[in-house]
């Protein structure tokens, strides 16, 4: 099942993506929801991100070939750091180049996970029943500020920096689905998730033991090999298997 968040005639929509249809839905996706009799086409609607995170949590070098290109060790735990919720945008969403502090934006094509219930100290084996579902991000990344500074903060944390999209799904296998990123339609990643240091569980078991997380927290599970840099007018896409295509643009 696929789940959209929408603005649609002044108003905020959550809904189910069916073809080329999103089906109104009334109730809370943490909880309880069901179908209305109201359908739109999805090319009449806005998308927004489809959860609004309190936190996201984001994991560095969680790609064997992403720590390669870096030339850094494996890490033997999660690294972690965090992106503000107003980066937050969504699919067909403009991202700001922010030319007053950066000469140096980069996307990261990775697969996020949206938190359905609140967790702390999940044991691994119990952490899927916490996931509500799966989403594309773009962790957006000013390259040149991240080896300047100790902290990631500001490197990740810039407005924009945190395309989420295009919807949720709940539905899949998050452990061997292909993850490809697209500069101006021309593949620039390619990889399995299969390919992970850390697994989608051992690290949503990981990172609640740390911090509580909510439902809407989202968790992004780094990028594999292929990183590089956008310019103003560029289009990136990051295309999950099985989940479909955030689209967003870069501007001035
Ligand atoms: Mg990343």
């Amino acid at each position: 099942m696929k789940l959209a968040r929408f603005f649609k005639d002044g108003l905020i929509h959550y809904g189910i993506v069916e073809g080329e249809d999103v089906v109104e839905i009334e109730g809370s996706i943490f909880g309880s929801f069901k179908k209305t009799a109201v359908t739109h086409k999805l090319n009449s609607i806005k998308f927004l991100a489809p959860c609004e995170p309190s936190k996201i949590v984001a994991i560095g070098l969680n790609y064997k070939a992403h720590a390669a290109e870096f030339n850094k060790p494996l890490p033997e735990e999660p690294m972690l750091f965090m992106k503000p919720s107003t980066a937050v945008i969504g699919n067909g969403d403009e991202i700001i180049y922010p030319h007053h502090m950066s000469h140096r934006v980069d996307y990261e094509g990775e697969l996020a996970v949206v938190i359905g219930k609140k967790a702390h100290m999940l044991k691994k084996e119990d952490a899927r029943k916490y996931i509500l579902g799966y989403t594309c991000c773009n962790d957006v990344t000013a390259r040149d500020l991240q080896g300047k500074d100790i902290q990631y903060t500001r490197a990740k944390g810039f407005d924009t920096f945190a395309p989420l999209g295009p919807w949720i799904e709940t539905d899949l296998n998050p452990l061997n689905v292909q993850i490809e990123t697209y500069l101006n339609n021309e593949k620039r990643q390619d990889t399995s998730t299969h390919d992970m240091i850390f697994d989608v569980y051992h690290l949503i078991s990981f990172v609640s033991c740390v911090m509580t997380l909510l439902p809407g927290d989202v968790i992004t599970t780094g990028t594999p090999s292929g990183i590089g840099k956008m310019k103003p007018g560029d289009k990136v896409e990051i295309r999950i298997e099985g989940i479909g295509s955030l689209v967003n643009t870069i501007r001035n």
